[in-house]
């Protein structure tokens, strides 16, 4: 089983392993901070460095339970199962990846707490995320609802932070959590200060101010809403306040 060291520490950027497992089309490793693609979110990119061996890694997945490291050049004939290996994700997209998924979780908590709209779907990319609503809003209320978001990701500097329970507690508290408990024994939960609690196994930011204000770049039949954050809603901010 490999430790996920993006759960201990999500701002973590390098880190050293050892090779546990070489299969067809990748590796799996003792530890990782590579975030593996799932649930919503994708995998993080970066290298590993193993020998003298420097490997792009472009997709890290979950393949019968163990988080597979994909590699796409030649490899299996360079390492050996024991190898110690150096590793780096791509910070810049990781953070990219963070802010949306926060982001996400605020927005989807402004519209429960708001309105008892839940969230059916959501999909993180870099700087963006997805969004598709159990009800339609009107355009005033998604103004309001956006407003409160932009209030929570720039002036109210709000804590957010990961926690491990077991499934009997996460039960215990159930009414206050806002999503499905998932069938595990463990149960990880992501707690936005005094706005929101739910199950999540993503990469999340530490305070909400990190993220800054989101843009909504698509709203199709009342209830699928798409948003960029960071740089990709900057440089459109930029350019509206300019055309
Ligand atoms: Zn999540």
């Amino acid at each position: 089983m490999t430790i996920k060291l993006y759960w201990e520490n999500a701002y973590e950027i390098a880190f050293s392993a050892k090779i546990i497992k070489i299969k067809e089309n990748g590796i799996v490793l003792d530890k990782t901070l590579f975030y593996p693609e799932s649930g919503n979110q994708l995998s993080d990119k970066g290298y590993l460095e193993i020998n003298t061996f420097k490997f792009e890694i472009e997709k890290v997945f979950k393949e019968n339970n163990e988080i597979l490291h994909h590699i796409s050049s030649d490899f299996q004939d360079k390492i050996n199962i024991g190898d110690s290996v150096k590793g780096e994700i791509d910070w810049e997209y990781r953070y990219g990846l963070m802010k949306a998924h926060s982001s996400q979780h605020i927005f989807s908590a402004v519209l429960k707490n708001n309105y008892n709209i839940d969230t059916i779907r959501a999909n993180i990319n870099f700087e963006e995320f997805f969004l598709q609503m159990s009800q339609k809003l009107d355009y005033e209320q998604l103004k309001g609802v956006l407003h409160e978001v932009n209030t929570i990701c720039t002036l109210k500097n709000l804590t957010i932070k990961p926690k491990i329970i077991t499934h009997e507690l996460a039960e215990k508290r159930a009414k206050e959590i806002r999503s499905k408990i998932p069938d595990e024994s463990q149960v990880r939960l992501i707690e936005i200060e005094n706005l929101d609690l739910v199950c999540c196994g993503g990469t999340h930011v530490q305070t909400t101010t990190e993220i800054g204000s989101s843009f909504i770049i698509e709203f199709k039949k009342g209830n699928k809403i798409r948003f960029y954050v960071g740089n990709k809603a900057l440089s459109i901010e930029a350019s509206i306040n300019i055309d």
